[in-house]
């Protein structure tokens, strides 16, 4: 086992287990863990605090005139019942065929160590970095973050950065260097839909009052068309369309195409927008999707009712350059104007977030690339990602720098659930790719 691989296995024995109150003092000490393993390599280190889980930043000697990289990893993990499907313990980390198993292996600890490792190593050689490096490790990514934005807020000139560099996404197959270079935002609401003042037996009032359920049935159905197309009034209209190289090359990469589609998902066919790929309609398509529905009765046997109301879920995924305020605002008119008679309707938005997308041939994206193209020896694929990560977008808006998202994460590497891995390889990988990316990023 090398240095590296075993202190890896150290910092994976923290339960770093943000959502639980009963582990903050094991989240702190993890930090803390992190701070004091950043100055052993040479950087300067410290914790900060939030509300909640502190911000461990770690930083070389800055000099003027280099590039500002800023690295971003978290530290706190998912919890990990149910419990007894580990074939290991999620905190006792075991190496078996290859793999890191533990809570944290791939999400985010294994990658995000990587980067740390590979500083170590490029300090010991070199006593310093190519470039201004800025550590950003947050303890709250698993709870979404919540202190994220203001801490960025109180730092935006200390963090201001030229480009940022993050690995907590996929490959899009095992040995495959991929960048992602744009994620869908997201837009939610719920609808309610009330008829009668109370639930009505259907064999005195049924055929003389709308029933609510059969009314939001047809609200939902109004949403697409039998091709699967969106038919809310201008919900393409700021869509930016696909170039001609992306649909080239994502017709190329390994993994996406409709029979991985059809193995992954365990759908009997797919069924999506006519025209376009599986990989072009999950990460370059928008959607409207039903995430729950219910109303009137639900329990065993039959109950002869006309409920007095019934509600749906939804969630839009959203592409560049569709703005999140105005696509709710287009759901919310496309309800009322097709809410059917007999039956009124209320609409309340949920949260939001805007899609992100940077050029991958700008200068750092293909510096970017030529480092996955060291770090594995192969030619990187380009991919955008139908997940949104919204603090990508809180980096752009206060740190005004794009986001390189350089994942390391297997398909099968069981993140957020039992039995989580990561390839030691691909730690290795990463290492090679950390200190290849800070060569090329200051070169560039
Ligand atoms: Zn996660």
């Amino acid at each position: 086992m090398t240095s590296e691989v075993a202190q890896l296995l150290e910092f994976l024995r923290f339960p770093s287990i943000s959502t639980d109150t009963r582990f903050a003092g094991d989240v702190r000490a993890c930090g803390e863990w992190l701070v004091e393993k950043s100055r052993e390599i040479g950087l300067s280190a410290e914790l900060h605090e939030t509300p909640r889980h502190p911000v461990v930043i770690a930083r070389n000697e800055h000099r003027p005139g280099r590039k500002h990289v800023l690295i971003y990893g978290h530290y706190d993990v998912q919890p990990v019942d149910p419990l007894n499907l580990w074939t290991s313990d999620p905190f006792q980390p075991e190496i078996r065929d290859g793999r890191i198993w533990a809570r944290g292996a791939t999400d985010n600890k294994g990658q995000m160590f990587a980067h740390l490792m590979g500083v170590a190593q490029t300090m010991a050689t070199h006593g310093d970095l190519p470039v201004n490096l800025t550590f950003l490790f947050e303890g709250e990514e698993e709870i979404g973050s919540p202190h994220l934005a203001a801490f960025l807020e109180n730092h935006r000139e200390w963090l201001a950065c030229d480009v940022i560099a993050v690995s907590d996404t996929g490959m899009v197959a095992p040995g495959v260097p991929t960048m992602g270079y744009g994620l869908r935002g997201i837009t939610c609401g719920e609808l309610v839909v009330r008829g009668p003042a109370r639930d009505l037996h259907s064999g005195l009032f049924g055929g003389a009052v709308m029933n609510p359920a059969t009314a939001l049935g047809r609200l939902i159905a109004s949403l697409h068309d039998a091709e699967g197309k969106v038919l809310i009034d201008g919900f393409y209209d700021d869509v930016r369309p696909l170039e001609a190289w992306e649909r080239e090359m994502w017709a190329q990469v390994p993994g996406v195409g409709e029979a991985d589609f059809l193995q992954v998902t365990g759908a009997p066919a797919l069924f999506g927008e006519a025209g376009y790929s599986p990989a072009e309609q999950t990460w370059a398509r928008p959607t409207a999707e039903v995430n729950g529905m219910g109303g009137g009765y639900q329990g065993e046997g039959s109950k002869t009712v006309l409920p007095a109301e019934a509600m749906a879920k939804f969630s839009f995924r959203l592409v560049p350059d569709q703005d999140p305020a105005d696509i709710i605002e287009k759901v919310r008119r496309h309800f009322e104007k097709h809410c059917p008679p007999g039956v009124t309707i209320e609409f309340v938005p949920g949260h939001d977030g805007k899609a992100y997308h940077a050029d991958p041939h700008g200068v750092f994206g293909k510096a970017a690339q030529r480092a996955l193209q060291k770090a594995f020896g192969k030619e990187p694929v380009l991919i955008r990602e139908g997940g949104s990560i919204p603090i990508i977008q809180s980096f752009r808006e206060i740190l005004g720098a794009d986001t390189l998202l350089l994942g390391l994460a297997l398909a099968d590497a069981q993140i957020h659930s039992p039995n989580e891995n990561f390839p030691v390889e691909n730690f290795e990988a990463g290492i090679r790719l950390n200190q290849a990316l800070l060569e090329e990023l200051a070169a560039s």
